[in-house]
């Protein structure tokens, strides 16, 4: 993969490249965990930048919008964002702890599914998120099930 400086894509999406804005990208970029804004936050302050809550927000937002990061949001999680974008994958979603995990898609390219009636819609994409348990919390649920007290 080509590495193209934060504030290079950032100038390309039509950005500012503003310190901020190129830390939170650089965080995303080298991130295959789909941080939490407050893990950004963290990992941000971790290079020695200074952000504020809100305006980590605002960064990870503004990126979003110029195509730079997706938004994962799903139920009973906080919203978490990731750098790759454009390739349709998806997501394994572990009801446990919350780890998310890229797959590559089934199908190839959006919409990977075509729904039985689109009802004349033009379907562009198609959310794939795959539920169930992570090793680690399956290996658990095992032994909970296994161990007998005393
Ligand atoms: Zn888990
Ligand atoms: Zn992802």
């Amino acid at each position: 993969m080509p590495t193209v400086a934060p504030e290079e894509r950032l100038r390309a999406a039509g950005l500012r490249a503003t310190g901020p804005r190129s830390v939170v990208l650089g965080v995303l970029t080298e991130a295959s965990d789909h941080p939490r804004v407050d893990q950004v936050i963290e990992r941000v302050r971790a290079r020695g930048a200074r952000i504020s809550i809100q305006a980590a927000y605002d960064v990870c937002e503004a990126l979003r919008r110029a195509g730079l990061a997706r938004r994962i949001e799903l139920p009973g999680s906080s919203t978490r964002y990731e750098a790759r974008v454009g390739d349709n994958h998806h997501h394994l979603v572990c009801r446990a702890c919350g780890v998310t995990v890229d797959v590559a898609c089934a199908a190839g390219a959006a919409p990977c599914l075509e729904p039985s009636t689109a009802h004349g819609f033009a379907v562009d994409e198609a959310e794939v998120t795959y539920w169930g348990l992570c090793p680690a919390c399956h290996h658990e649920h095992d032994h909970d099930g296994e161990e007998s007290h005393g």
